[in-house]
C-alpha cells in the first residue's frame, strides 16, 4: 500500500521545488517541463484589483463581490512580469507544458541506422 501511495504521490506532483522566480524551465522532482503563470482577478464591471485564489487548479477570486462597486462578476487575468505590488493579489500557477515533437528525429533516426549495421556485424 505504502509503494502505491508513493507511486501517486509522484504523479501529482506539485512542482514545489521548482521556483518561482524562474519564468520556464524542469521541475527537478519530475522532469516536466513548467512555465510559472501569475494571474490577478479583476472586476468585470470597474476593473478594480481582486485577490485571486487557486482552487482545485482554477483561479478564482477570493471575494465575493467587488469592494469597489458591489459586481459579481470577476475576470482572470495573465502578468508577464510578476512585481511587487500585484504579488498581493496574485496567484501562481504552476502549467505543465506538453512535449512537442523535435525536428530532428530524422538524424536520430539516421544515427541509430548506423548503430545497427555495427550491431549486426558484431553478431556474426
Ligand atoms: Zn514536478
Ligand atoms: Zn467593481
Amino acid at each position: 500500500m505504502l509503494l502505491v501511495d508513493f507511486f501517486i504521490k509522484r504523479h501529482s506532483c506539485s512542482h514545489d521545488k521548482f521556483t518561482p522566480e524562474k519564468d520556464i524551465g524542469y521541475c527537478p522532482d519530475c522532469g516536466e517541463l513548467i512555465e510559472n503563470r501569475w494571474f490577478i482577478m479583476r472586476c468585470a464591471c470597474c476593473g478594480v484589483k481582486i485577490k485571486a485564489v487557486l482552487k482545485n487548479g482554477a483561479v478564482l477570486a477570493n471575494e465575493k463581490f467587488c469592494h469597489n462597486c458591489g459586481c459579481k462578476n470577476f475576470v482572470a487575468e495573465r502578468i508577464d512580469k510578476i512585481n511587487f505590488i500585484d504579488i498581493n493579489y496574485a496567484v501562481l500557477v504552476k502549467t505543465v507544458i506538453p512535449n512537442e515533437i523535435k525536428p530532428y528525429t530524422q538524424t536520430w533516426t539516421d544515427v541509430k541506422e548506423n548503430c545497427t549495421h555495427k550491431l549486426l556485424q558484431q553478431i556474426r
